[in-house]
């Protein structure tokens, strides 16, 4: 659910968003409120509860903006921020370019956060604290705490959340290895989800139940975006800044429409997972002959049938030229969902790129950038 637009960044709601704000709602009117306020009708603690959860929620979205208005100024796209189950997330289309960019951004959603802390508790203190000037004080007091947690957590030198990004981008600038920095500050981010999980055993050991669940799905949610910031990080500082022509240099090269699905099947296409062979006339690609063109063809066929005859025409691949940024190639494809890309130089068809190409050689490169 779409809620409007801050400075160009859409921020938005996530249908799994409503069950932690029924939460924080119950945990506030039937605990914090109804303790604070006795005697108060029930409306009116609930009203109070729903009116806090709203204006937390609201802080979120200025942590996550803090976060999404650097990178922007940094010239990383910001696709929006989303409010869900486990609080905010600003989605963001690459990782800043430099340590000095990524330690900005990481720290600016904090900072939205201890400048919230610092108003709330103020006010909190102006209005005799958490039981003077019911409900302002309660109201204020609880903001004022909220906002020193999600400091607190955010700031735990666990990747990718913003303490494991500051962490990142310090040893990134010390050991100039962005791949090395990412790979122990992620396991920050690993040990730190694993703690957490192991605690919420141990909550729901003990009885708690309620807050067992919520430790293990917040640990398990870190573990793994721990190893996917990770994969993802490592590919894009591999890919950044590679042109296309590069990867293709060990492509197989095309063969011509007179080939026939003999041949191929004998040469190419009797490995386990073989790419499509593009079919090729005078530089221009007439078409693709892979394992599904095959198979529509009588075995018996093959030696006489050419793969001009069995190729799926071009039309339906799209193309790239080979100047093109390797990474910003993978992120177009994954954003249209794309198995190939036809690539041109200069008019001419150089070959075929596939997100399963393009990480492999992010892989490549990892490991020979890592001995
Ligand atoms: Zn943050």
């Amino acid at each position: 659910m779409n809620l409007g637009r801050v400075q160009g960044i859409a921020i938005s709601i996530h249908a799994s968003w409503l069950l932690i704000f029924a939460l924080v709602v119950y945990t506030l009117g039937a605990g914090y409120f109804a303790m604070l306020l006795p005697g108060w009708p029930p409306w009116q603690v609930w009203g109070y509860a729903v009116l806090s959860s709203l204006l937390f929620f609201l802080c979120v979205v200025l942590h996550e903006l803090g976060h999404a208005l650097v990178a922007k100024r940094q010239g990383i796209g910001v696709d929006g921020i989303t409010l869900f189950l486990l609080g905010g997330v600003a989605r963001m289309r690459a990782e800043p370019a430099t340590p000095q960019a990524e330690l900005q951004v990481a720290l600016a959603g904090p900072a939205a956060s201890i400048v919230l802390a610092a108003l709330f508790g103020l006010a909190s203190l102006a209005l005799g604290g958490i039981e003077g000037t019911p409900p302002l004080g309660a109201i204020t007091a609880y903001l004022a705490f909220i906002n020193a947690l999600v400091v607190a957590f955010n700031m735990v030198p666990a990747f990718p959340l913003d303490g494991g990004r500051t962490l990142r981008a310090l040893l990134w600038w010390r050991i100039q290895d962005v791949a090395r920095a990412t790979r122990l500050a992620s396991a920050g981010g690993k040990a730190f989800g694993i703690l957490l999980m192991a605690g919420g055993l141990a909550f729901a050991g003990f009885g708690h139940f309620f807050n067992g669940l919520w430790f293990l799905l917040v640990g398990w949610f870190l573990t793994d975006a721990a190893a996917s910031h990770y994969a993802q990080t490592l590919s894009q500082y591999s890919l950044a800044g590679v042109p296309l022509s590069e990867i293709l240099e060990e492509q197989p090269n095309a063969v011509s429409g007179d080939t026939t699905i003999q041949e191929l099947v004998d040469t190419r296409l009797g490995y386990s997972s073989p790419d499509p062979v593009p079919v090729v006339h005078e530089g221009r690609i007439e078409g693709l002959v892979g394992i599904p063109e095959v198979k529509r063809i009588d075995r018996a066929a093959w030696p006489f049938t050419t793969a001009r005859d069995a190729m799926a025409p071009v039309g339906v691949y799209a193309v790239a030229s080979s100047e093109h940024d390797a990474w910003d190639t993978l992120v177009s494809m994954s954003e249209r969902s794309l198995d190939w890309m036809a690539v041109f130089e200069n008019g001419e068809f150089r070959g075929l790129v596939s997100p399963r190409r393009l990480l492999q050689y992010a892989r490549r490169r990892q490991g020979l950038a890592g001995a």
